[in-house]
């Protein structure tokens, strides 16, 4: 049994030296209240509070953990990788088989440069599409999350749309102007900017599929348009694939839109995170070699890292690649479907008007009267959802040792561990969840 004293203690410690007793926002709980978990140790779809409380994880280190936490095969390769050696500051060759392997599911990320977070890919890509143009303003959609980059917080989901702020302080006015934020799903706003200023914007970018605004799938032809519309302006489409590359598929959004919807585009730039370092610090920038190779130091695009390719997280990566084969893609879409198709069950029979959004194998559940038919389409749209609902499902589902993610704008994340018993933990504790949602 939690127990919730020695966890509060946990907290009040670390209130008094990191601020909110957190080092990323969304894990403080703000937005559901209570004091948040403080875990001790994790395996396959498990994760364990201090206290000795086992629960069912569905935030899956918010993405990475796709093949379980602690997966015998990747926790080999890290501790063969770290008896070698922390870190070098030069060249090895796993970072090299590790590009090849971003290469090989993602044929356009011809040339890889890897980092260590989705912030830093982000950040990179943005000023590469600037370096390559040579024009300032980039185009991004309202209920994006790009990472914490001063020109991509105007109007962010995740951790942003949390604290209900419109982007940060600490932005410089000069720096937000740069940025033009549009609706998202809205490609006549999209045509009608270019009109306007096209010939300053240097790209845009846009989440694959969006999941820090709870799940709103990109509307079919959505991203064609954005394509047609860059190349028609010489701007590029910068594709932030942190989230959903090769979690949704082998190849991520882009390979799944363009293989089972039958999409036809190619992004110029990619970026990649969580996924692709396995649970350690691992992200990447991906694109043509003409574009990638202005980078420094073959290029004007200056960009560095002292623990880039770190030898450590690169055999994370890799070892997490190499066993994500068919059977775990197979296993994580299963799995979801139960638990959408669970969660709305259980809430239709408390009479909860809900929608579970959707976009391949994530989900997240959004609360109130939307638009059935075609689902929520906009930032705008969510933030009028019942958001109030989420707090008591929430903690009725922790209490009855699910953990969910602390926020109604994440998407829920499951692995490919998540076998019979965890996902029939989950089953047992929908119903006394979906009650306490309508009782809200
Ligand atoms: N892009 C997307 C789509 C993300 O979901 C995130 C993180 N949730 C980031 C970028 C930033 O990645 P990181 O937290 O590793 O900096």
């Amino acid at each position: 049994m939690h127990d919730d004293a020695a966890n509060h203690l946990a907290f009040e410690r670390a209130r008094l030296v990191l601020p909110g007793g957190v080092n990323s926002p969304v894990r403080a709980y703000g937005s559901v209240g209570g004091d948040p978990r403080f875990v001790s140790s994790a395996s396959g779809p498990y994760i364990r509070d201090v206290t000795g409380t086992e629960y069912v994880d569905l935030v899956c280190s918010w993405g990475p953990a796709l093949l379980g936490h602690a997966h015998p095969a990747v926790v080999e390769a890290v501790q063969e990788a770290a008896a070698r050696g922390l870190s070098f500051g030069a060249p090895t060759l796993g970072e090299v088989e590790l590009a090849e392997e971003i290469r090989r599911r993602v044929p356009a990320a011809e040339h890889v440069r890897l980092v260590s977070t989705g912030t830093e890919a982000t950040m990179t890509a943005v000023r590469l599409a600037r370096g390559a143009t040579g024009r300032p303003l980039i185009v991004k959609f309202a209920g994006c999350y790009h990472g914490h980059v001063d020109s991509l917080l105007a109007e962010a989901g995740s951790g942003v749309a949390n604290q209900a702020l419109p982007g940060s302080a600490g932005v410089t006015e000069a720096t937000a102007s740069e940025t033009l934020v549009l609706p998202y799903n809205d490609l006549e706003a999209v045509e009608q900017v270019f009109a306007e200023r096209g010939s300053e914007i240097a790209a845009v970018i846009t989440e694959a599929a969006p999941a820090n605004m709870g799940i709103v799938p990109p509307l079919p032809g959505f991203n064609e348009g954005l394509r047609r519309i860059t190349t028609a302006h010489g701007a590029l489409l910068i594709f932030d694939e942190v989230l959903t590359g090769f979690r949704v598929s082998a190849s991520g959004w882009w390979g799944y839109e363009t293989s089972t919807l039958g999409a036809s585009y190619t992004p110029d730039i990619f970026t990649f995170g969580k996924v692709v370092g396995g649970g350690m610090p691992v992200a990447a920038i991906g694109g043509p070699s003409v574009l990638m190779d202005l980078l420094a130091p073959l290029g004007p695009v200056y960009q560095a890292g002292t623990l880039s390719g770190n030898p450590v997280a690169v055999a994370a990566g890799r070892a997490t690649l190499a066993a994500a084969d068919a059977s775990v893609y197979a296993r994580v879409d299963e799995v979801s479907t139960t638990i959408a198709d669970a969660t709305s069950a259980a809430l239709s029979a408390e009479g909860v008007a809900h929608r579970v959004q959707r976009s391949g194998n994530l989900f997240s559940v959004m609360f109130g009267d939307l638009a059935q038919e075609v689902g929520t389409r906009t930032y705008a749209q969510v933030q009028a959802s019942d958001t109030f609902r989420y707090p008591a499902f929430f903690h009725a589902m922790l209490d009855a040792g699910v953990n969910l993610p602390p926020s109604v704008y994440e998407a829920w994340f499951v692995s490919a561990a998540h076998d019979d018993t965890a996902v029939g933990r989950i089953l047992d504790a929908l119903p006394g969840a979906a009650k306490a949602a309508a009782a809200a």
